[in-house]
């Protein structure tokens, strides 16, 4: 099984992690921009996170043999801090670089006058920058903060198909279903969505504009659960194509739109382990 995580917070992240996520078939990922786990005090701080995010954070996923792209944006807690906010003129230049596969991750925490703002000024820059877009949704009010994304969505003049709405469950999955929006699924132990209850969503809506992702970070997650969740499909009698669609060709296809996911070496590996997971009964 190959894997392409297209939302993991690597920084919250240990080395530990890395081996046991390459063990499991990871070849790639993406890490959105998002808090510190305390507020920011300054843009500065921005600053020194993204330069992270495109450069020691790519080398560690590299010594493990694991493709790491990352998103840049201001996120949706710190879009109401008014120290944070000159972020947003520095990040036309992190949009110009390499690693750079979207603008995130946006969208709503709170629902704040503040937040509408920062959330489509950052949308115009992923129009302006032809990049994709990792749209966060609130875990209070869900299904309102859903529906308030779709139409700041619509109304920045995006094409949807650039934009994941992510975080999503059996509640707000329907509205964006038909949107024409990518739908986000962070498979979390305990909270937000089960390998199980990720099946029964595949099944009833089928593997299309579908990305599943493990959201680990600072708190108790577990990025192993991208595995777990083809496991599952498997055992619901999804076939290896589904899984690797799913898992892998889904991803590719979203954050490729941006012309700048470099996949080198890892479709090699990627048939290796294949094979080698084939030749163990699939375990
Ligand atoms: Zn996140």
């Amino acid at each position: 099984m190959r894997i392409f995580d297209p939302h993991i917070h690597m920084t919250s992240r240990t080395t530990d992690d890395y081996e046991r996520m390459a063990a499991a078939g990871v070849r790639a990922l993406v890490e959105p921009a998002f808090w510190l786990g305390q507020p920011r005090t300054n843009a500065g701080s921005f600053t020194d996170y993204f330069d992270a995010l495109i450069g020691w954070e790519p080398f560690r996923a590299a010594q493990f043999g694991i493709r790491h792209h990352c998103a840049i944006g201001l996120n949706p807690k710190e879009a109401n801090d008014p120290r944070c906010r000159e972020v947003l003129g520095l990040l036309p230049r992190y949009l110009a670089r390499d690693g750079v596969v979207a603008v995130g991750e946006l969208g709503y925490d709170s629902m704040t006058p503040d937040e509408d703002e920062v959330f489509a000024a950052q949308l115009a820059l992923a129009v302006a920058h032809e990049l994709p877009a990792l749209v966060h949704t609130p875990h209070r009010d869900k299904q309102r903060g859903t529906l308030r994304t779709l139409d700041v969505v619509k109304e920045s003049g995006i094409d949807p198909a650039y934009v994941v709405v992510d975080h999503l469950n059996e509640v707000t999955v329907g509205s964006v279903a038909g949107s024409g929006c990518w739908m986000g699924f962070s498979i979390y132990p305990g909270t937000k969505m089960s390998p199980d209850r990720m099946v029964a969503l595949l099944r009833e809506y089928g593997p299309e504009r579908m990305l599943v992702n493990s959201a680990a970070d600072w708190g108790r997650s577990d990025p192993l659960l991208t595995l777990a969740t083809g496991h599952a499909m498997l055992a619901a009698g999804f076939t290896e194509d589904d899984v690797d669609r799913v898992l892998w060709r889904n991803p590719v296809d979203f954050y490729g739109q941006s012309g700048r996911l470099d996949l080198s070496g890892t479709h090699e590996q990627a048939a290796d382990f294949a094979g080698n997971t084939l030749a163990r009964g699939g375990s």
